[in-house]
Order: C-alpha cells, then structure tokens, then sequence
C-alpha cells in the first residue's frame, strides 16, 4: 500500500480524501492556491504546498506544479478527486511517466469516455443502448435538418466536451435548431477550447438514473446499486438519492449489468460512473461516463457500507475487488442536498463570503461532508459547493423526514445557501411522492 499519497484538489472532496488516507495510515500531501492557504484540506492534511496563483489554470490545474509537488514530497501517488484534472487523460498519463500512480482509470478509458460523441459510438459498439441521435459529431457537411428529421424533434444539441451541463441546448424545430447548434458551439468553444457538438432526441421528463461501478486492475467490475440525480436546475444536480423511487429489483440489475459492460469494454479499472436517461416506460439510455469519483457518492456508500475512496485507493495499489456481485447488498435509502453559497432569489448567484457562525446538523443517520468553518473566507475562484449533506434511513420516507430535520438544524450564517430552497423540495408533495423528473425544479419550485 501507498505511504503517502498528494491530493490533487481542494474543498470537501480533498477533505474527504484525506479522511480515507488517515484511516489508511497513509500520509497526505495538501496542495494549494495563494487563495486557500487557509483552507480546511490545508489545514488537515499532514504536508501542504502552495502551488500557484488563486486562478485554476494557475494552480489546480497547473500540472507541472503539481508533479513537482508530488515528486519533491516523496508522494508515489495521487488522488485527483472530481472537476480540475480528475478526467484529463494527458494528467492521468504524466503521472505514469513521472512514477507516479494516477488514482483513477487508466489514461486510455478516461480518453474514450472523455469526447461524449465518441463514447456514445462506442457503448452502441459494445451493445450499450444509447438515446437515438446523430453518429458522432455534427460536422461542416452533416445535415442537420435531415438528422434532426430523422430523429424527431425536440433533440437537444449537446458538447462533445461538455460537462456541469453546460453546453446544451433543446431544439424544437429546424429554426430553433439552427440558433441552438450555434449557441452550444459558441458555449462549448469558450468553455472547453472544443465546439464539436452532436444531437441527441430531447427524451420528456426522463429521470437521470447513474450506476456506481467499481473495477479492479484484473478485469473484475461490480456495481454498487444507483443513484437518481434527476432534481436539476440547469442539467446541474442538487439533490441525490439512491435507491431510485421506481426502480425494480430486475432493472437494477439489468442496468448494472450494462454498466459493467460499458466499462468492461474500455477496460475500466477504479471507480466510475455510468449515467442514464431513464423513460417511463423503463427503457434506458446511457449519456456518459464519469471517470472518476463524484460529488454524490457518499449515498451508495451508506447503502452499500463501502467507503468507495479507499476501495480506489486500494484498486489503484492493484488490490483485487474483495466483494463479488452476490455479496452487495443494498441496505436502507440515502440522500444528499448540495449546500451551495448560491442566493436563490438572484437566479442562483454565487455569493462568496465570509462564515461568521458555523454549526452543522447531528445526530443519527446524518453525515456532512464540507470544507468550511467559522471564519473562513469562501474565495469567489471556485465552485459554489460548500457542504454536502447526506441522511440515511431504513427508507425513502425516513430519510427524507431526517433530511428535513437535519437542513433546520444546519446553522450557517455570513454566507447565503440554498438550505432554504432544498427544504422547499423536501417537503414538496411530487417529491415526497418520488414524482422525480428532471424538468422537476422547472415545473414546480420555479418563481418564474
Ligand atoms: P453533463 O456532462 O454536462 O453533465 P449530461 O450528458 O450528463 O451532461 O446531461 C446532464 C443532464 O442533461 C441530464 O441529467 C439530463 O437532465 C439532461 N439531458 C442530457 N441529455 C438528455 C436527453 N437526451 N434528453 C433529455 N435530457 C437530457
């Protein structure tokens, strides 16, 4: 096993990290901007390097730096986390040619999942069904209005490199599509340097259903249950649940084992995420695949009693999967609201600030995962996540009445969050009904 490893990133999800790590007896190293030198993940790791200026593509992203931290502090590893360099293939390969091990898949599978029009290409290739659109990229000579035909209308345009659901967008017919196919590219270009998009049909008011599965390095892969991420505000997920309210017993399995085969194919080893459109008529679609760990995963682990950063530690130090598929089980039902410093009532602005008071919820069936404290200062850098919190019960009902417990609990002052916005969906009658579509915030919790 790894002595010490670096953690490539900051705010909850390197908390988090470095959590795993102790329990591990293995030593972390912290990095960070000039922005975060009083950062919680800092302060908690058991070395920290300052790695550059506040601006990602200063610091986070900064690979060099980042290397050079690893390598001058003895680390023979690094856990990237979510966002920053977590799916970029060219990171994940310098690492291996530094000796250092990436914590994540290899360079190759986060390559083939990484351009969505391709993974697409390749998942219908290994018999994974995908929602009916364009093959692959719209080009100079496609035409679009006859793809768009051929579809159906609405289709939605989506970024080949698109990600945080940005770079999207629905078209109802061949005007609408016109100004849509050169919006998505003008997002895309600006927001990943690559306008290449492609068509999907528009599926009404899907739920989002993902898949957790785990692989090892010897060609052994399970699946941890799902998750329904389907309340959205803009494609961005703000409240997570495992099990998904409609999900039977036979179509878990079947979608778990279509997940298994999506990363089977690209041979996936780490943890990893297969994402879905689900209709009402139970047929499902994969949309993409995260490469890495995400920001919902503490739901599975409650479920499923595994603590998924160590088993990608583990996985990644070549450890085979301890667990067969017959021996996980799904206990309970989980959910998590994302805290953000985001002030609903101006369209979701982020509001970074100054935490004056700070007592988070307690109690039984409550976790929270966050990277502030009283007196910190929310630098305005980056994302607007400030805490995540999970309940877990023996059911949906209990989880979510404990859920609404533990958001009147949660004292946050000096910054303005969406507790209050998370505790109108919790006690939203469609909600409770796990009436869940991800059109959900839009149709019913918008003031507009
Ligand atoms: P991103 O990588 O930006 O998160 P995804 O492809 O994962 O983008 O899609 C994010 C969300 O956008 C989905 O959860 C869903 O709400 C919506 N969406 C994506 N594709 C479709 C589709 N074909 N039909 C309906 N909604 C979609």
């Amino acid at each position: 096993m790894f002595k010490k490893i670096l953690v490539a990133n900051r705010g909850e999800i390197a908390v988090r990290i470095i959590r795993s790590c102790r329990e591990m007896n293995i030593r972390t190293v912290a990095v960070y901007s000039e922005a975060d030198r009083d950062a919680l993940h800092v302060q908690m790791a058991d070395e920290a390097v300052c790695i550059g200026a506040p601006q990602p593509s200063r610091s986070y992203l900064n690979i060099p730096n980042i290397i050079s931290a690893a390598v001058s502090r003895g680390a023979e590893a690094i856990h990237p986390g979510y966002g920053f360099l977590a799916e970029n293939p060219y990171f994940a390969e310098i690492c291996e040619t530094s000796g250092i091990v990436f914590i994540g898949p290899p360079a190759s599978a986060i390559e083939s999942m990484g351009a969505k029009a391709r993974a697409r290409e390749l998942m219908a290739a290994a018999g994974v069904p995908v929602v009916p659109g364009s093959p692959g990229l719209l080009t100079k000579d496609s035409k679009i209005a006859d793809i768009a035909g051929d579809i159906g209308y609405p289709v939605i345009v989506k970024a080949s490199a698109g990600g945080g659901g940005r770079g999207m967008r629905i078209a109802n017919d061949q005007t609408e599509l016109e100004k849509a196919v050169i919006a998505a590219r003008t997002e895309a270009e600006a927001a990943f340097g690559d306008g290449g998009v492609y068509l999907e049909k528009y599926l009404q008011e899907p739920r989002h259903v993902e898949i957790q599965v785990l692989a090892d390095q010897h060609g052994q892969a399970v699946y941890l249950g799902e998750r329904d991420c389907s309340i959205q505000r803009r494609h961005q997920k703000l409240v997570e649940e495992t099990p998904c309210p409609v999900l039977t017993e036979e179509l878990r399995q079947q979608m778990g084992e279509t997940a298994v085969r999506a990363a089977q194919s690209v041979h996936y080893a780490g943890a990893g995420t297969v994402e879905f459109m689900l209709d009402k008529s139970g047929a499902y679609y994969f949309i993409e695949m995260n490469t890495r760990i995400q920001v919902e995963h503490p739901v599975t682990e409650w479920v499923t009693g595994i603590d998924l950063v160590a088993a990608m530690i583990e996985v990644a130090a070549g450890a085979p999967l301890p667990y067969r598929q017959d021996r996980i089980g799904l206990q309970g039902a989980a959910i998590e609201c994302r805290i953000n410093a985001e002030d609903p009532a101006y369209d979701f602005r982020p509001c970074p600030s100054r935490v004056t008071d700070y007592l988070p919820p307690g109690g039984f069936g409550v976790r929270v995962d966050s990277g502030i404290y009283v007196g910190y200062n929310i630098p305005h850098y980056y994302d607007s996540l400030i805490a995540k919190l999970i309940t877990w019960g023996n059911d949906r009902q209990e989880a979510i009445g404990r859920m609404q417990r533990a958001l009147g609990e949660f004292r946050i002052t000096g910054v303005v969050t969406t507790i209050p916005f998370l505790q109108r969906i919790m006690s939203d009658e469609y909600f409770l009904r796990g009436e869940t579509y991800t059109n959900f915030i839009q149709q019913h919790l918008s003031d507009r």
